[in-house]
Parts: structure tokens; C-alpha cells; sequence
């Protein structure tokens, strides 16, 4: 069996009616990175970049975030990398004096690209860097905990006079480099169409939308009945993004923890998602079960997946939608 999964690292990841779905990882390390390159992910959807600015005492430099980035870049061979920019806050303790110490509630304070803003010079740095790596393959910059279009705006702002600058020094760069933004925040998820034409790219992040959309913290094990993404708001929103997406021509991922779950895969398809990112280790279950689905008789059932009014209902969707046993 585990053989079996072994050989399906060089199999494309399309369902049995033919239709071709994209497996990206997520990593933040050297090692997830191989990984994904010898799984034959199609790129890496996340790179989370926090785990740089954790456990020391200086913050990297510009410097030192270009090498790392580079070499994520050079790593992949000219599949697209994405990496986000910070992703830290009180929730995520680091050393450096960078984040908040005492926030009554850090899920809902200065984290993500709220604190990058709140930091010009940090997210500079962070730009440049990336910048600069767009010049040794495919790159594009995933933004954190976005809320408002202000935010994005904001910093594509920066980016654009921060490639105008590397240019200006002779740096050889990318021509464009995408910018997409994480939908997490559920205010984004819902009010996508008044920024969907400022990002290039989507990428639901499950994790946090699920713990904003019921109002339970993602790490609070009194709640693990009520954290979860079976739930009729979560699966119309999801949905919904993923619908808008289509409907502008921008790309949509899911780059929670459900996009790792085998499990989940039926479901995922059936809401219409084309692009997963999901940790090397459950990679090639997830492509193993995509591979056993029929993507048409998954869209004609989604209409009973989006009726279902319960956790139990959409257990039970998922329970007949799964795949033959192979
Ligand atoms: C998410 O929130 O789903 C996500 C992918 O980001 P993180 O888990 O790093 O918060
Ligand atoms: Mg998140």
C-alpha cells in the first residue's frame, strides 16, 4: 500500500472524469520544500515565513530573507512559489520585541499584515527580499489576515515602488509579481467583490476562517465539536469565494488544514476548488483520493451539500459522496 502511494508521486493529480486539479504545498522549511518538489506538488501555495522571525532574539535582515526565499524559489525549479509575508502576533510569540506582548484577545489584534503595515520598515524589508527572489523563478506574495482593501492597497503601494527602486539599482526581477490575498477574515470572504480586483490571487485559509465565522478559538480544546468546517456557513462561503474567483479569472485555493484531509477532498471539489495546499506528508493520500473521484457526479450533488443544515447532514454527504475503496 505504501508502495502504491510511493509510485503515485509521478501521476497527475486529475479526477477520473479528466479533469486536472492542482496539488501546491505548504512548507517552512528546506525539507518541506524537497518534499514537495520529489511529490510533484504543483508549487508551493504557502510558504509561511514566521518561522524565520521565531526563536532568536534579531529580526533577519533583508539579507538573510532573500537567501531563504531564493533558495524556496530555486527549490521548486520553475514551479510557482507562493510565500506570505509575516504572519505573526500575540498569538505567535516571538522574541524579537516585533509583536504585541499583552493583547487581551491576539486572535483578534495587531497579527498578520496588520502588523506589517504597523511596521513599514519590517514589511519593506520583507518586500525587497521577496523582490528580489522573483528574479530566479516564479514567485508571488500572499498577504496574512486581510480585512479591508485599504490593507491591500496599501500594499501594493509598497511593492510597486520597492520593484521600481530594485529596478532603478539594476536588480534583475520578475516583471510582475502577483499579489493575492489570504481570506480568512470573514468580512473579506464577504465582501470580496469590492476587492477582488486589487488582489491577483486568492487563498482561503480554513484554519482561521472557521474560528472568526463560528466565534471559536482554533486552539481551545473545550470547543473541538464546534470548531469545524462542517458547518452550512462555512461550505457557502467557501463556496462563494471560489465562485467569484471563477467568475474574475482569479485564482482560488484552499490552504487550510482541510485541504490535507482525504477526507474532505469530495467535498472541497464538489464546492468547485481546482487548487489545493496542503502539507507534503498528506499529499499523495489526497491526490489518491481525487483520482478515484468523479468530478461531475460531485457538481451535480454540491446543490444536496450546501442544503444540508447540520454537522451531521453534511457527514452524511460526505459519507455517500466518498470514493469507491480502491
Ligand atoms: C489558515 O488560517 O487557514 C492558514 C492557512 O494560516 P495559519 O494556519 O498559518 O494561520
Ligand atoms: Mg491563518
Amino acid at each position: 500500500e505504501r508502495k502504491q502511494l510511493h509510485r503515485l508521486r509521478r501521476e497527475p493529480t486529475r479526477t477520473l472524469d479528466g479533469a486536472d486539479i492542482k496539488l501546491f504545498a505548504n512548507a517552512e522549511s528546506r525539507e518541506d520544500v524537497a518534499e514537495a518538489h520529489a511529490l510533484g506538488a504543483a508549487g508551493v501555495g504557502l510558504y509561511r515565513t514566521e518561522f524565520l522571525f521565531l526563536q532568536r532574539n534579531e529580526l533577519p535582515d533583508e539579507e538573510e530573507q532573500f537567501r531563504v526565499y531564493r533558495d524556496v524559489v530555486l527549490g521548486m525549479t520553475g514551479r510557482t512559489v507562493t510565500i506570505r509575508t509575516l504572519d505573526l502576533g500575540a498569538d505567535k510569540a516571538d522574541r524579537t520585541g516585533l509583536a504585541l506582548r499583552d493583547e487581551p484577545n491576539p486572535a483578534l489584534g495587531l497579527r498578520g499584515v496588520r502588523l506589517s503595515l504597523a511596521r513599514q520598515g519590517l514589511m519593506e524589508a520583507q518586500l525587497r527580499a521577496l523582490v528580489r527572489a522573483s528574479g530566479y523563478g516564479p514567485l508571488r506574495i500572499l498577504l496574512p489576515m486581510v480585512s479591508t482593501r485599504e490593507e491591500v492597497r496599501a500594499v501594493r503601494t509598497m511593492l510597486k515602488r520597492v520593484t521600481e527602486e530594485l529596478r532603478a539599482q539594476g536588480c534583475e526581477i520578475a516583471d510582475n509579481v502577483p499579489l493575492g490575498a489570504m481570506i480568512e477574515v470573514p468580512a473579506a470572504a464577504i465582501a470580496l467583490p469590492a476587492f477582488i480586483g486589487s488582489v491577483d490571487f486568492l487563498s482561503i485559509g480554513t484554519n482561521d476562517l472557521v474560528q472568526y465565522l463560528l466565534a471559536a478559538d482554533r486552539n481551545n480544546e473545550a470547543l473541538t465539536s464546534l470548531y469545524t468546517p462542517l458547518h452550512p456557513a462555512v461550505l457557502r462561503l467557501i463556496r462563494d469565494v471560489i465562485r467569484q474567483g471563477v467568475k474574475r479569472g482569479k485564482p482560488v485555493a484552499v490552504c487550510g488544514e482541510i485541504a490535507g484531509d482525504p477526507h474532505f477532498a469530495p467535498m472541497l471539489l464538489a464546492l468547485g476548488l481546482t487548487e489545493f495546499s496542503l502539507h507534503p506528508a498528506t499529499l499523495l493520500e489526497v491526490r489518491r483520493t481525487i483520482r478515484h473521484c468523479d468530478l461531475s457526479r460531485l457538481q451535480a450533488n454540491a446543490p444536496a451539500l450546501l442544503r444540508a443544515r447540520d454537522r451531521k447532514a453534511i457527514e452524511t454527504w460526505l459519507h455517500d459522496n466518498a470514493p469507491q475503496p480502491w
